[in-house]
């Protein structure tokens, strides 16, 4: 069994990245610059924005965190992203959603600039996703095919389970995974919480990605010998015994299914931490995508 050690992986990505920045900055070039946009002071969310702002810094990024209070109006925010769009100065922002109800989260999101869009939400970004096309991928899902590309995990041909179909994750990787392409070239089954006999599915499967938010969901009984396993869950458990107060568990009940794979993601330190590192690739490519 092989540990697709996220951890490693997103650290010698950043450095790649950091290389990539010193040569822009010694030809005199732009120095990319990634904005975020949050509104309230949501706790996860606050931290989510903090570690990305934090990665942009260690790469030698500028960033800009613009933070709105959260009785902010959707026609007042809706200004923020106009401004964002216009503002030649930044490359690429991302939106830290959900915002509080009385946004539309689709509205705003429809407001994006797609060549700004590192986030990848944008329906024109998502549809030239389908076709194949250049385009900013999701965050998470582009993490988990340089992944599965690094550590040359083979999937042609192979039966790929994906469990949830949010936009943000299991939707896309079910079309990451089906393209003509590699990572890709595998015959999906897209998986959600009204498909029947998950269990059946999963154990024909070559490769399952479980973004579902249960943690310990998929079992030993449901995986088969040899298959690739990836978790991209991360959900908090309280526990005392912690200095923060949580663990964190993903989907996959890792002990048990381990044995039993090719390759596993452990979490944490599996697919969360090639998201942000997927993020700064994307705004990288902004700054590119221009020149
Ligand atoms: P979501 O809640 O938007 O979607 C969950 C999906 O799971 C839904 O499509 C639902 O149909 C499906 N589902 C629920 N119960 C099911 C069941 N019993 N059988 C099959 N399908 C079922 O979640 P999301 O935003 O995709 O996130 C999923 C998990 O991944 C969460 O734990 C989240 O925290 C985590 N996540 C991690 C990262 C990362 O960077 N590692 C990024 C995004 C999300």
């Amino acid at each position: 069994m092989v540990l697709l050690d996220g951890i490693a992986t997103s650290a010698q990505i950043r450095k790649e990245i950091a290389a990539a920045v010193a040569d822009l900055k010694a030809a005199g070039k732009k120095i990319p610059h990634l904005a975020a946009v949050l509104v309230g002071d949501n706790g996860a969310s606050l931290t989510y924005v903090g570690a990305k702002v934090k990665a942009c810094e260690d790469v030698g990024f500028r960033s800009t965190l613009i933070q709105k209070k959260a009785d902010i109006t959707e026609k007042e925010l809706l200004e923020v992203v106009y401004d964002l769009n216009r503002n030649a100065e930044i490359d690429g922002y991302i939106l830290q959603l959900p915002f509080p109800k009385h946004i539309d989260d689709q509205k705003i999101l429809l407001a994006v600039d797609p060549a700004k869009d590192v986030d990848g939400f944008h329906p024109e970004n998502v549809g030239r996703m389908a076709l194949n096309l250049p385009c900013f991928l999701p965050a998470t899902p582009a993490g988990i095919l340089e992944l599965i590309k690094r550590y040359e995990v083979k999937t042609e041909g192979k039966n790929c389970v994906v469990i949830g179909r949010s936009h943000i994750v299991g939707l896309p990787m079910s079309i990451l995974m089906q393209r003509n392409d590699y990572p890709g070239n595998c015959t999906v089954t897209l998986t959600h919480s009204k498909t029947k006999d998950l269990r059946a599915i999963c154990a024909d499967a070559d490769i399952i990605i479980a973004a579902i938010g249960k943690p310990g969901y998929v079992t030993a009984d449901m995986v088969k010998d040899g298959a690739v396993v990836i978790d991209v869950g991360i959900t908090r458990i309280p526990d005392p015994s912690k200095k923060s107060g949580f663990r964190i568990s993903g989907d996959v009940k890792f002990d048990e299914v381990a044995p039993r794979c090719s390759f596993i993601t452990p979490v944490p330190g599996g697919v969360g931490p090639m998201t942000i590192a997927s993020l700064l690739l994307n705004t990288l490519s902004a700054v590119k995508n221009k020149a």
